[in-house]
């Protein structure tokens, strides 16, 4: 199958039972490990990177790369840019043929905030790509988003209504207690807050900073309402530490460093598919 956009992923996992895993990458390898983790598993991913790689790597030959590597598989793939805060990024990701992309102008005051969204929405609609945006600040640090802890916010149920409904944005990522990076303690949801969320809004939630978040939480997060959940810090750890492990292992080849960590990428995302889409099935036998 070749790349759809989240809400057609979105309707494939939840014919088949499950929430979307969105995992970012920093490297090719790390493309190509996510993509063989999806078609073992047999459910959809998102792939996705932030502005950074894509500047570094150039969004047109991700996708193209992504493009071939997923043609013939049984699984769809989306390929989505990771908060952008400006235009240039979306821009060049729509003119490349990426599936989806994300807007976060949550820095910007709410009536601003909707105005820009709403104008990417347009643009991207038009060409059938799917908008995700995000209301309330996630803190933490990943790639070039930085949110310090004092000026983090958690995301308004009745203003989350009001911003879908005049920007028809496709999913919206929420501010509930998850951070960027790794956390300092026992990551705390505010699952409260989130089930507001899922009463007020009618499209599927995102939930970012998910590593290191326990099983049991993000099961719980999927019952309200989440429908994909991003996973960048599992994946960067991962890498690094079978890159240590391949250096220092004697007359190391470099082929061997990258195949190490490429399998354990590998590894790390085939092991939160399967969280992710038993959450979705034991909620349905709750029911
Ligand atoms: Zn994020």
């Amino acid at each position: 199958m070749s790349l759809v956009n989240l809400t057609e992923a979105f309707k494939y996992a939840e014919n088949t039972g499950g929430a979307i895993g969105a995992f970012n990458v920093s490297s090719w390898e790390m493309i190509a490990a996510i993509a063989i983790a999806s078609e073992e598993a047999e459910f959809p991913v998102v792939i996705q990177a932030q502005w950074p790689f894509l500047k570094h790597a150039g969004p047109l030959r991700v996708a193209q790369y992504v493009s071939d590597i997923t043609k013939g598989a049984k699984i769809p793939t989306v390929l989505q840019l990771d908060h952008s805060k400006n235009w240039e990024p979306v821009m060049e990701c729509l003119r490349a043929g990426f599936t989806s992309v994300m807007i976060d102008a949550s820095h910007l005051p709410f009536a601003e905030n909707i105005k820009v969204v709403a104008e990417v929405v347009k643009v991207a609609h038009a060409m059938g790509v799917t908008v995700e945006s995000e209301l309330g600040k996630v803190a933490g640090r990943e790639d070039d988003v930085v949110v310090n802890e004092a000026d983090a916010t958690f995301t308004d149920p009745d203003e989350a209504a009001t911003f879908i409904q005049k920007t028809g944005i496709d999913a919206l990522a929420v501010s509930v207690g998850t951070v960027h990076g790794a956390y300092k303690g026992e990551p705390l949801l505010d699952f409260e807050r989130l089930g507001k969320i899922n009463d007020k809004v009618n499209i599927p939630l995102v939930l970012h900073g998910a590593s290191g978040v326990p099983e049991n939480a993000l099961q719980r997060a999927i019952g309200l309402g989440v429908l994909k959940v991003n996973f960048s810090t599992d994946l960067k750890d991962a890498w690094i530490l079978s890159m240590k492990k391949a250096v220092s292992t004697p007359g190391f080849e470099p082929l061997d460093c990258v195949k190490m960590s490429q399998d354990q990428i590998r590894q790390v995302v085939n092991s939160k598919i399967d969280i992710l889409r038993k959450a979705f099935k034991e909620e349905l036998n709750a029911n």
